[in-house]
């Protein structure tokens, strides 16, 4: 699983990233096409939810969910590896 927000509903409130206990969230640096400094990630790999959650089937964490007040953070199942040909030429 993997952590997102999404960036049409955040309103940039960082309540997410006071409230983490492994600060996955930091606030973001530069203002987005709204002006709206959207948290960044920091090894979001690292949540309980995206590491446990598949494997658990259910959610172990969320709280940064459940404070956000605009329904911005959610998971989403990752896409499967998908090895590639690379040419090699010489
Ligand atoms: S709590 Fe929600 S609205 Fe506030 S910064 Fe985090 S994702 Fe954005
Ligand atoms: S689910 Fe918990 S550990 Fe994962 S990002 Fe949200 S608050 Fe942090």
């Amino acid at each position: 699983m993997k952590l997102v927000i999404d960036e049409r509903r955040c309103k940039g409130c960082n309540l997410c990233t006071m409230i983490c206990p492994y600060r996955i969230f930091r606030e973001g640096t530069r203002p987005n096409d709204r002006g709206i400094v959207i948290p960044e990630l920091d090894r979001p790999e690292r949540c309980t939810n995206c590491r446990l959650q598949g494997l658990y089937g259910r959610r172990l964490c969320g709280v940064c969910q459940m404070i956000c007040p605009d329904q911005a953070i959610s998971w989403e199942e990752e896409k499967p590896y998908e090895p590639r040909k690379v040419v090699i030429e010489f």
